[in-house]
């Protein structure tokens, strides 16, 4: 079967002498592996050189029995190049494709990701804040991936968390004044850090970049999101890993 769609390349890599394979974020398809034959030895053959993080109109091959494709045909529409000369902002872009990469399930379309990632390459070329982009852009993926922390209430005992919250990796959400943390991993949270946690998780994407946050509570989340996110990954990393 013939498909076109549009896909951001998360990564890509050379692949035997002339050729090179693919993985594109797509808007249709979700994320999908392609190859792209002879575009090392004929550069001109696609309209792309297929770089990472490059917005793509791509056409391919649909194989029933394998998950890499054959890409036909390849042209680029965005190359994000207000992000291409500063590490940094590089340094950003791979850490989100990573992300996804991990994440997404091979195959099946999830517009809201695929948006999500657009919006953030398109506001990395120009942030002069790329923590609070960063951050924004982990507390999104992680609602839309099914790892959504969850802060309304106490994760243990559904009581209200007034004063003093804890946030529990292992759980997932917040610990109450009452509640053991049995395993001892949770960690202390502001209630300021956990308000702008749930602004973000509510509204839309310009709405959650309003919003104006004080540098100790920048702090704040970057530990507790890096954290969060590094404990459920190995997990995810783990079972992925024991079914395959
Ligand atoms: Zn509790």
């Amino acid at each position: 079967m013939i498909v076109k769609t549009e896909g951001i390349v998360l990564k890509s890599s050379d692949l035997r002498e002339t050729s090179r394979m693919a993985t594109f974020l797509t808007r249709d398809y979700g994320k999908v592996k392609g190859v792209l034959k002879g575009i090392r030895k004929d550069p001109g053959k696609f309209g792309s050189s297929v770089e990472k993080f490059s917005l793509n109109d791509i056409v391919y091959y649909q194989y029933l029995n394998s998950d890499i494709h054959l890409v036909s045909q390849c042209d680029m529409k965005d190359f994000f190049s207000g992000l291409r000369q500063d590490l940094e902002r590089m340094t950003a872009a791979s850490y989100a494709a990573e992300l996804i990469d991990t994440l997404m399930p091979a195959e099946e379309q999830n517009l809201e990701i695929y948006n999500l990632m657009q919006l953030f390459l398109k506001c990395l070329q120009t942030t002069s804040d790329i923590g609070k982009l960063v951050q924004t852009f982990q507390i999104k993926i992680l609602s839309l991936s099914g790892f959504k922390p969850h802060l309304e209430t106490c994760v243990r005992c559904s009581n209200d968390v007034a004063d003093s919250p804890r946030f529990s990796l292992r759980l997932g959400g917040l610990l109450c004044g009452l509640c053991k943390d049995s395993a001892g991993e949770a960690t202390p949270i502001s209630l300021g850090a956990v308000a702008s946690i749930m602004h973000i998780q509510k509204n839309n994407w310009e709405a959650s970049l309003r919003l104006g946050m004080a540098p100790f509570i920048k702090k704040e989340l970057k530990y507790v999101l890096n954290h969060f996110l590094v404990f459920h990954l190995e997990r995810h990393l783990r079972s992925t890993r024991f079914l395959s």
